[in-house]
């Protein structure tokens, strides 16, 4: 029984095959030893069965493992299976969301290009572009992400990449991916989105005609709060670059990551909609509440986008923003009052986690810097995790009765 039996039967009979049986199934490879769950394969090296077969390998004349920073089996396992979920020809993982930015960026654009990126983007991708790339060159821009005049009217001959983070956080904006990825087809720019907040469980961006869609698998993929990881995936033509950047550079997903995002996509789209359902009626609640001015949520009939979310996502997400009656002062005091909720500006684990936007990840924005992004002083986060539902609203009543 060798590998190469065991591993083409899988592939030929996952044909077709649904997204929830690629997701528990796509990508498994087996040693002759014929393990069920996804082996690790913690080395950095591999042994060849001669110089010539060593040669070959080194070439890229035959196939086979190489070395870690850039072959891994685990690590492939991990690539072919989101590959398989996001509808994408290849997937590049990287040893965080941030390195999956940078692989991005650094593989598809030059000293000189312009990039476009949403204004609201995740707050270090901001720190990348601002405080590194455009040292090396790479000219920035920023645009309101929902805005496609905006988007238009924003190229220069030199745009090369569009980044864009969509749901948006903490905020919940979205963008039209579709319309957005024609406007940047029209200029012969290449659309990237970071698809963290949804995962490919609510929204494959790449169907939607985006070039590239990128991850922090450390959120949702993990789903648990263990590890750091992140993932690129889109066409070969792109992924060729981002593989050869990585292999030089190094940014890689260690093997033993891999193995933990392999068995949180297994369960990704059913903890997806158990987040979904938990948030949704938490936001419907909160919408309710005296103590609440407003509630910033696509599955409420008042988001703005909310049929734009409808068609473009399978469901709403888990991030639910809120501005309380008061300004930072009560924002604290309802935060503090919470026993259950853990307060950490980390999202996407089963524990629900609650922050202060304006003094935590947008603390470092000056005040009109935040007045321009929407961060309120009396804003509150929650990233609804998977406890009871009725203890999850019980904590958020006991913040509403300390307002
Ligand atoms: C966390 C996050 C990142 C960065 O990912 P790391 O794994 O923390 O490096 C990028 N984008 C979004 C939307 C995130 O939430």
């Amino acid at each position: 029984m060798t590998q190469e039996w065991q591993a083409g039967r899988l592939d030929s009979d996952l044909e077709g095959a649904a997204f929830d049986t690629l997701a528990v199934r796509a990508g498994q490879r087996r040693s002759p030893e014929g393990e069920h769950s996804e082996a690790i394969f913690p080395t950095s090296s591999y042994v060849f069965r001669t110089a010539a077969d060593a040669a070959a390998r080194f070439a890229g004349e035959v196939p086979g493992n190489v070395y870690s920073r850039y072959t891994n089996p685990t690590v492939r396992a991990f690539e072919e299976r989101i590959a398989a979920m996001e509808g994408a020809e290849q997937a590049v993982a990287t040893s965080s969301g941030m390195s999956a930015i940078m692989a991005i960026v650094m593989s598809l654009c030059s000293g000189g290009d312009h990039v476009l990126v949403s204004r609201s983007v995740f707050g270090s991708t901001i720190s990348l572009f601002e405080k590194y790339l455009k040292r090396f060159g790479v000219e920035v821009d920023y645009v309101p992400l929902s805005d496609l005049d905006a988007w238009s009217a924003a190229f220069k001959p030199n745009t090369k990449l569009l980044f864009v983070e969509s749901p948006s956080n903490p905020l919940a904006e979205l963008v039209d991916i579709a319309a957005l990825a024609e406007i940047a087809h029209a200029h012969n720019a290449l659309l990237a989105v970071d698809n963290c907040f949804c995962t490919p469980a609510l929204q494959q961006p790449l169907k939607l005609g985006a070039d590239i869609v990128m991850h922090s698998a450390t959120k949702y993929i993990d789903g648990q709060g263990r590890s750091m990881g992140g993932v690129v995936a889109g066409r070969a033509e792109q992924m060729k670059e981002v593989v050869g950047f990585l292999r030089t550079a190094g940014p890689t997903l260690s093997p033993f990551n891999a193995w933990i995002f392999l068995k949180g996509l297994e369960t990704l789209r059913i903890r997806m909609q158990a987040h979904c359902a938990s948030a949704q009626f938490l936001a419907e609640w909160l919408e309710q509440q005296p103590g609440v001015e407003r509630v910033y949520y696509a599955g409420l009939q008042s988001h703005p986008q909310h049929e734009l979310a409808k068609r473009q996502q399978s469901a709403f997400g888990a991030v639910v923003s809120f501005e309380v009656k008061g300004g930072k002062e009560a924002a604290w005091r309802f935060i503090d009052a919470t026993r259950v909720i853990s307060i950490t500006t980390n999202l996407g684990d089963t524990k629900t986690t609650i922050a202060h936007p304006a003094t935590t990840s947008h603390g470092r924005l000056s005040p009109q810097e935040r007045a321009n992004a929407g961060i309120a002083d009396n804003l509150i986060r929650v990233a609804v995790g998977l406890e009871d539902l009725a203890d999850l609203q019980n904590d958020l009543a006991r913040g509403l009765a300390a307002l």
